[in-house]
């Protein structure tokens, strides 16, 4: 992607959707930092259903605390890796509670140093509990950066520091959500749907199959 064509690929994203949003279900910080440490290697469609039960009767970390490693097991066995989610769930309330008053921190490395929870969640927390214009980098937002040209990187972290290079001012805080769902909808891992994509005209590999169909 030229790196003036940047500009032009977010705002056709935005004017497709303006105010993007995690597809998620929470309703506090920290909701949403243990939905999204629940959510590693899980769809949002598995880690809601479990988490629609598990908040209603544990909404805050002293809550969770309280209903212990083997009540949050048992809450959440539809999603991936429950066993090992809930110790790290369990543990990280305990933290939270006994560090932070049961409050979700706003520092990087007060997060990162919560079990569960790595550079990716940290990254989510902080841009969508608090706005910071960071990029989490997951297997869409990777496979995008790089099919595109945007932001090529040969790891999620080559991939963060070029966007938080190449992704203009206006559009940082909400990118990370517009490349998400581009990549969970669109450019999809093993078919994009190239021919009905609204960026196509920037996206390097886009443009790459015009030039063969000509
Ligand atoms: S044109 Fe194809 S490869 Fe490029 S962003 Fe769109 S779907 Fe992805």
């Amino acid at each position: 992607m030229k790196p003036q064509d940047a500009e032009a690929f977010f705002a056709t994203l935005r004017e497709a959707n303006p105010q993007p949003a995690s597809e998620l279900e929470y309703s506090s910080v920290f909701e949403l930092v243990a939905a999204v440490l629940l959510s590693a290697q899980a769809t949002d469609v598995s880690v809601n259903k479990a988490t629609r039960r598990l908040f209603a009767i544990a909404p805050t970390a002293q809550k969770m605390l309280a209903l212990g490693a083997a009540g949050i097991e048992a809450r959440i066995k539809t999603i991936g890796l429950y066993r090992n989610k809930a110790k790290h769930l369990h543990e990280a309330c305990r933290i939270l509670v006994e560090r932070h008053g049961g409050q979700v921190p706003r520092s990087r490395e007060a997060l990162e140093a919560l079990p569960g929870v790595g550079r990716k969640t940290a990254n989510v927390v902080l841009n969508v509990a608090f706005g910071e214009p960071t990029m989490a980098v997951d297997t869409h937002i990777f496979r995008v950066a790089n099919r595109t040209g945007l932001a090529p990187g040969r790891n999620p972290l080559a991939v963060e520091a070029a966007l938080l290079e190449r992704v203009p001012e206006a559009y940082r805080v909400d990118a990370h959500h517009w490349l998400i769902l581009h990549g969970r909808y669109v450019c999809q891992a093993r078919a994009p749907l190239c021919a009905e994509c609204a960026v196509r005209r920037y996206c390097d590999h886009g443009r790459s199959t015009d030039r063969h169909l000509q």
